[in-house]
């Protein structure tokens, strides 16, 4: 080839920088790295972001949905209800507490579960349900909610994603009485790795500090800062976990915090221009329910009748220097769960083969975007 290739579009790029970097740097020469002063700032300011008492640091998504699941009261024999589409955590923070997951089908126009999908899978053992804002598009709760809680169920909300979304006019997860964050870098608020847990009870969050920290009764922090902390004996009275975020990570997670509502309105508006250029491209992208608004953390579309397979379209997006994704995977389909699922899932089953995300990141230029249109065009055919 004689012309110099363009750079490569990445699906996505965190939007970090100097302000991070210092803060990063600050904590590494404060000596205090481990979940100290910073880690509880960050709570702080998340939990007032959210509007919600109760917000608990911890190092994943992952290890805040296991907690949610243990403080759920979830355990051996029981079931919970979740989407199969979505990232496999989902699912495996009900397996790690010897629990069943059951596959429930999602709103074929949201990705997200419904009262009515839910109510199709919902059993005598049904303990809690886990709604997921898939992408970002805040999940329809309060219907699931009115739908699982008379029936003794918990209803978690997987807000992996979901950080900037709105649900009837609060962040998501602000109404959940449990609901987990992620902030690993393809989500828009970056920790590098990192997640949280908010709850509004008082005696739940309480227990959600010991789980992460070993079970301990006194946190190591609180301990090292007490006058005579030497003096403090703290006891292990339930089977915790090392479940911590470090001060470094919540350092940047405070600058990030400030920065989320430019990303999100950033991000709407690449993705409303996607909108108008990808017409007949695309047989739907993905957009806001009625009840809210989200903030195309994933920018997914379902590619239209007669297009190619979507691994053929994915390749020769590739080839032309556009690095979509494979839309959102689909847990049942999977070795640990196949052949698990109870019902029919076919939304799932459509999503998950022939929807792509796009490329859509705080720095994406019009210029990186109509390449990304030229290309799936051609893809296409
Ligand atoms: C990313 C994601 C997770 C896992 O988050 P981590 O912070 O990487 O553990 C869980 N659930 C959903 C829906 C996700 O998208």
């Amino acid at each position: 080839m004689s012309s110099t290739p363009a750079a490569v579009i990445p699906v996505m790029v965190p939007w970090l920088g100097e302000e991070e970097a210092e803060a990063a740097a600050e904590a590494v020469r404060s000596g205090w790295v481990a979940q100290g002063p910073r880690v509880a700032a960050f709570e702080r300011a998340f939990a007032e972001h959210l509007g919600v008492p109760h917000a608990v640091a911890v190092s994943s998504c992952t290890t805040a949905l296991h907690l949610a699941m243990i403080g759920a009261g979830v355990g051996p024999g029981d079931e919970v209800v979740v989407p199969s589409l979505s990232f496999v955590a989902t699912a495996n923070a009900v397996t790690y507490v010897g629990a069943v997951p059951v596959f429930a089908d999602v709103d074929p126009a949201t990705g997200n579960l419904t009262a009515d999908t839910v109510a199709a899978v919902l059993t005598d053992r049904t303990r809690a349900v886990i709604a997921v804002d898939q992408g970002g598009v805040p999940v329809d709760l309060d219907a699931i909610r009115a739908l699982a809680e008379p029936r003794g169920a918990t209803v978690v909300e997987d807000a992996a994603c979901g950080a900037g979304s709105v649900y009837r006019g609060r962040p998501v997860g602000a109404a959940a009485a449990i609901a987990a964050y992620s902030f690993h870098p393809r989500k828009l608020l970056t920790t590098g790795e990192g997640g949280m847990v908010t709850c509004h009870d008082a005696d739940l969050a309480a227990r959600l500090r010991r789980l992460r920290e070993h079970g301990m009764s006194v946190s190591a922090s609180d301990r090292h800062s007490a006058s005579g902390g030497a003096a403090v004996v703290e006891t292990y009275d339930e089977i915790g976990f090392n479940h911590r975020m470090t001060d470094i990570q919540a350092a940047v997670g405070l600058v990030q915090l400030g920065k989320l509502p430019a990303m999100v309105a950033r991000r709407r508006e690449l993705a409303e221009r996607y909108r108008s250029l990808l017409g007949p491209l695309a047989a739907r992208l993905v957009a806001d329910p009625a009840h809210g608004t989200g903030n195309y953390q994933a920018c997914w579309l379902l590619l239209p009748e007669g297009a190619p397979d979507r691994t053929e379209v994915l390749a020769r997006l590739a080839a032309a220097g556009v690095s979509a994704r494979r839309g959102i995977m689909a847990a049942h389909l999977e070795a640990p769960y196949k052949g698990t699922a109870r019902v029919p899932l076919p939304a799932t089953e459509l999503i998950t083969h022939r929807s792509l995300i796009l490329p859509l990141f705080h720095t994406l230029t019009e210029e990186q975007q109509d390449r990304v249109v030229a290309a799936l065009r051609e893809a296409v055919g």
